[in-house]
């Protein structure tokens, strides 16, 4: 049963071959057997999950469909879930429990989901390994030495492990596409404000975005068809409509122009990553595309930016956590200065403080124009790149990471070593874009991912090019040995 994809799922429960609930108790034994092996949950939610699998069947038994009704999912543990520990990956809001539910979670329990648990993350979102976890790090099931990505890597890492068929996740800077790539998924990053994040704990509220994790991009389309559309409690999310994603799966791409940006294949790129690439081209080639070499010229200065502007929003964002209105309050603090300084610097995490110092003195007086300023206009010109390369192609691909996932505990003394992984995936952040990444192939025996782009609102173009690579490619159904 755990093998099915959520498109899989659908027709079973629509055929009457099992049950919602009968789906469920299998998966919550599946990750009670596996899940201690990977760590990728942070809590389970087993009576809220048996109580919607049993209304999703009541729903069904009453004529009702629906590709969500009754498919079984997890939520990243920074989405609010009304009444259930919401914790952010950190000692801070360990013991949060949220008064409401994000959008996200709202509109996907309304389409019928089932919420098995909350999935391991790092802290407040910040990392590309999954190891600032106050719950601990997260394994990758491909190889149990190895990081499974982050910041979403729980979500990644029981869906790679078949503990349930897709989760949601989010995306400040590769987020989503990182662990997607290296855990051997498709995960797709959404157009900035196609998917509301009213209730999804900010970490840098100008880049950050939900999306959905799975194995395929079909199943990306269903997840995210439940996921998108505007929310009028988030000023930032747009009234776009929101397109049939599962209807755009098979147009042909046949003429589809693709830009292959020339600064990819630099020095930083793994060569054996660099000629799975050029496979997958060759692949899109052969059903039609058009390979054109484009430039993105300031893409060398996108690290740094988001390196400013992502701690700066940081900063901010996260001085809410004071000791005083919610989460960790430290043991009789002796005055107010106290009682905040003890309890951030006993409820963060080394990174997460990092950060905060890093953004704090980026805004401060006499640093702003130096830092953040140069920032912002840095990130115009990488938007300004992209939106000349749109000129000329309809999709943008590349390696999703210039190297595979690399073995836990190997970045933890140099934070900045981990910041270069990030080099593919945070331009789509700064500009708004969508981005994708899908199984493309292995080294080491390690997954690889190539990441696709396309301009702003585009997810079912980008949904339509992975769907035909998998079509003829079976990259995306390789699973993990033991699991
Ligand atoms: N690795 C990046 C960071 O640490 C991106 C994280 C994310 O997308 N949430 O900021």
């Amino acid at each position: 049963m755990h093998h099915m994809t959520l498109a899989e799922i659908a027709r079973g429960l629509a055929d009457k071959k099992f049950s919602s609930e009968e789906l469920t108790k299998a998966l919550l034994a599946r990750i009670a057997q596996l899940d201690p092996q990977l760590n990728s949950f942070i809590s389970l939610t087993e009576e809220l999950a048996l109580s919607q699998a049993k209304a999703a069947d009541a729903r069904r038994a009453n004529g009702e469909s629906g590709a969500l009704l009754g498919a079984p999912i997890a939520h990243k543990d920074l989405f609010c879930t009304q009444g259930i520990r919401t914790s952010c990956g950190s000692k801070m809001l360990d013991n949060f429990k949220a008064p409401y539910d994000a959008t996200v979670v709202a509109k996907l329990a309304a389409a019928g989901t089932v919420t098995l648990g909350k999935t391991n993350m790092d802290e407040f979102a910040m990392g590309s390994a999954n190891e600032s976890s106050h719950y601990g790090p997260v394994k990758n099931p491909w190889n149990l030495e190895h990081v499974p990505g982050g910041s979403s890597g729980g979500s990644a890492a029981a869906v790679a492990a078949r503990l349930l068929p897709a989760a949601t996740a989010t995306d400040t800077g590769g987020s989503i596409r990182q662990p997607a790539a290296f855990t051997n998924l498709t995960g797709l990053k959404p157009t900035y404000g196609r998917v509301s994040r009213w209730g999804m704990i900010a970490y840098a509220s100008s880049l950050d975005q939900g999306g959905p994790l799975a194995r395929t991009a079909e199943d990306c389309a269903i997840l995210l068809q439940g996921m998108a559309g505007f929310d009028p409690n988030d000023s930032t999310s747009i009234d776009e409509p929101v397109p049939d994603y599962s209807a755009s799966l098979n147009g042909s791409l046949q003429g589809l122009r693709i830009g292959v940006p020339k600064e990819y294949f630099s020095a930083g790129l793994d060569p054996r990553i660099a000629e799975l690439v050029h496979n997958s081209v060759k692949a899109l080639e052969k059903l039609g595309a058009v390979i054109k070499e484009i430039s993105l010229p300031n893409m060398q200065h996108a690290i740094p930016a988001y390196y400013v502007i992502a701690p700066a929003e940081a900063s901010s964002n996260l001085s809410r956590f004071d000791g005083v209105r919610f989460g960790y309050r430290c043991e009789n603090p002796e005055n107010l200065i106290d009682l905040y300084k003890r309890s951030r610097g006993e409820g963060f995490g080394a990174e997460v403080q990092r950060r905060i110092m890093v953004g704090a003195y980026a805004l401060s007086a006499g640093y702003y124009d130096a830092y953040y300023l140069k920032a912002q206009k840095i990130r115009r010109l990488v938007k300004n790149d992209f939106m000349a390369a749109f000129n000329e192609v309809d999709i943008i691909l590349g390696p999703t990471t210039p190297n595979p996932a690399w073995k836990l505990g190997a970045k933890n003394s140099d934070p900045v070593a981990e910041y270069l992984e990030d080099v593919y995936t945070i331009t789509a952040n700064l500009a708004g874009l969508p981005g994708l990444s899908m199984p493309a192939g292995f080294v080491d025996g390690l997954p690889v991912g190539v990441q696709l782009l396309a301009p702003y609102f585009q997810e079912g173009r980008l949904l339509n090019v992975a769907h035909q690579y998998q079509l003829n490619t079976d990259w995306h159904t390789r699973t993990p040995t033991g699991f």
